[in-house]
């Protein structure tokens, strides 16, 4: 049987789903540049005030607990969810909306508390922000997880760390979700317990909240980070209280994403067994090169995002029982976890030669691997992972042998795509065509990302024999959720971020065919085009770097570019939400929204482990009186 002939059934009586679509990937109403400011989200600084008084702040917590006993707790709520709720409670009572943040935190709070206090204290984490510190007195370091306090007693921090420690807490005083969610997957605790200003709170929503971690947050009054006060009180009757839960708790995506990491962890070499290298001394050898430094990169390093929407797919389109935070972690099939792997080996693949293709110098925390080995080795390190990927997917048979084959279609379709993708940006910046259309942006954009969040997700559907699988539904969802995240990273690339040393506008600079730039030789003026070809093209012998970037950045601006681009990102995310409505089987319809929430969270460029991913972390725990090293996720 051909591989076409396989893939025209699911099971031996059923039609095929379609063939990945070939042309065209668009339509014409994916072109944001009739839309002006309709639709965009503003800034939300004007929602982020804490009442004043103590006597309103409770006020509002009372009203919340009170609002939150008629919400569904059987699935954690989505971020516009939350919004709604927050506004409506502000609206019972008749609260201006400069309080939403606050709302929005009580009500979480609300939600999650009983969960929170039915969690043993030494799987919980206490999360403090290191400007509680005595502005001048403090004498602990910054360590790259954060302030290191030595407890000398000058602030609250010490008395929160020393109570929470003893009860046995894991205490980190550092900012940002993504560490803390990372921990959370790592499988060391199943709480926070946070105090934070509502920025930070507002960005730890889209990562913890909505991904089922029970959670407690007491905010900061204000968020400039100085002489900043709270609500002591708020946080000593959650911090030593332990209640064990009288109800059913919220399922939690949670087990499912230590479930991913655990095959690349536990079961790795079982799964894919060397071949040259299994005995140890043979790695350092010619022969043993490849396989050694290639099952190395494939084993370590990545947020393992990918794998875990296969793993979380097909978990939900089994029919399996939800999860809860503290639930065992899940076993995962041989074939399936397989799958999983392949997912990952294919994406590592194409890091490996964009890292070359971009001359990019670090990856998950290290020097990339042209950069260690020279780019002839990264190359074929590149293409042998492609070959692990094809061998774990035939290594996968003995779960199912037609969904093997129909995977494989569908992954070779993915690369084709990806390539096809690549290869349109490449020629971009060789020969710019100052024709370029938002439409042919999105284009790439659609080649480029949606194909591998399309594989990921159609793998574990089709695994688990999900009917969803035989429909096109899955790819125009991934269409849409892959372009909305690449316009979302064009804005993230003109945000900067000093304390990350990222620079603003290198995709630009870069010459790549963005849709900002697209957006900008569709309503610029002649002046400003001519302006920007020169900019771009011939821009560094006239203008210095930073220069170059902050003009490119006005006449961005003055096309208003990057407003079009913010509706384009609220457009293409509610299409992909409004498909989520013809889905019936709520397990796969949830866990699909939560991947459009995770996928399009909107954060500034990631925080200092993201960007510089230590696989270790180290926590203060009190099991042994010492500091221990406890293993995290790190990176893309
Ligand atoms: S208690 Fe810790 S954080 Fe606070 S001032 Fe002293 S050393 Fe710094």
């Amino acid at each position: 049987m051909s591989i076409a002939q396989a893939h025209t059934d699911l099971t031996d009586d059923e039609p095929i789903r379609p063939e990945f679509p070939q042309e065209p990937l668009l339509q014409d109403d994916d072109d944001p540049a009739p839309v002006k400011k309709k639709g965009k989200r503003r800034s939300s600084t004007h929602l982020k005030m804490v009442p004043e008084t103590l006597e309103l702040r409770e006020q509002v917590r009372d009203a919340a607990s009170e609002f939150s006993r008629g919400l569904d707790r059987a699935r954690a709520f989505t971020r516009d969810e939350l919004e709604k709720y927050g506004r409506e409670l502000l609206n019972q009572m008749q609260l201006p909306e400069k309080y939403l943040g606050f709302s929005m935190v009580m009500i979480g709070n609300a939600f999650w508390k009983q969960q929170f206090l039915a969690i043993p204290f030494n799987r919980r984490m206490l999360l403090l922000p290191h400007c509680l510190k005595h502005a001048e007195g403090c004498p602990a370091e910054y360590t790259q997880f954060g302030l290191d306090c030595e407890r000398c007693g000058a602030c609250s921090i010490a008395d929160y760390k020393v109570r929470a420690e003893q009860l046995g807490y894991k205490v980190l005083v550092a900012e940002g979700s993504p560490v803390v969610l990372k921990i959370i997957v790592s499988g060391y605790i199943d709480g926070i317990l946070g105090v934070a200003c509502l920025n930070v709170l507002e960005k730890a929503i889209d990562k913890v909240l909505i991904a089922g971690v029970p959670s407690y947050a007491t905010p900061l009054h204000s968020g400039d980070c100085l002489n900043t006060k709270l609500d002591e009180t708020w946080v000593w009757e959650v911090l030593d209280k332990y209640e064990p839960l009288p109800q059913k708790p919220t399922t939690s995506y949670i087990p499912l994403m230590r479930a991913a990491a655990g095959v690349f962890e536990d079961r790795f070499e079982t799964l894919l067994p060397r071949v040259r290298t299994l005995d140890a001394a043979r790695r350092s050898t010619p022969l043993g090169f490849t396989e050694d430094v290639g099952y190395d990169w494939l084993a370590r390093g990545g947020k393992r995002f990918r794998p875990f929407m296969t793993v979380a797919a097909w978990y939900a389109a089994s029919g399996a029982q939800a999860l809860t935070t503290g639930a065992a972690t899940p076993e995962i099939p041989d074939g399936v976890a397989r799958v999983a792997m392949a997912i990952e080996a294919f994406h590592k693949a194409s890091l490996v030669h964009d890292d070359i293709q971009d001359n990019d110098q670090y990856r998950y925390g290290r020097e990339t691997l042209h950069r260690q080995h020279g780019s002839s080795h990264a190359i074929n390190i590149g293409d042998y992972l492609i070959g692990l990927g094809y061998r774990l997917i035939h290594a996968s048979r003995d779960y199912d042998a037609e969904a093997s084959l129909d995977v494989l279609n569908s992954m070779s379709t993915a690369h084709i795509r990806l390539c096809d993708g690549q290869g349109a940006e490449m020629a971009f910046q060789k020969s710019p065509d100052w024709n370029l259309t938002p439409l042919d942006a999105l284009q790439i954009y659609a080649l480029k990302t949606s194909p591998a969040f399309e594989a990921a997700l159609y793998a574990g559907l089709r695994l688990a024999k999900h009917p969803l699988a035989k429909t096109d539904l899955v790819s125009q969802f991934c269409r849409h959720v892959g372009v909305a995240f690449q316009v979302l990273n064009d804005l993230k690339d003109w945000q900067g971020d000093s304390d990350n040393k990222l620079v603003a506008g290198q995709d630009a600079a870069a010459l790549r065919p963005t849709v900002l730039l697209a957006l900008a030789l569709k309503d610029a003026t002649c002046e400003q085009k001519s302006e920007l070809k020169q900019l771009l093209t011939t821009g560094e012998e006239t203008l210095a770097g930073p220069q170059r970037i902050e003009r490119l950045r006005e006449i961005f601006n003055a096309s208003e570019v990057f407003d079009k681009a913010e509706v384009l990102v609220e457009r293409t995310r509610e299409k992909a939400e409004s498909l989520l409505n013809d889905i019936e089987d709520v397990s796969v319809r949830d866990l699909l929204r939560f991947f459009v929430e995770t996928i399009l969270a909107r954060e500034l460029p990631p925080t200092m482990l993201e960007e510089n991913p230590g696989i270790l972390v180290q926590l203060n725990t009190v099991t042994n009186g010492s500091s221990s090293l406890l293993p995290i996720i790190g990176g893309n």
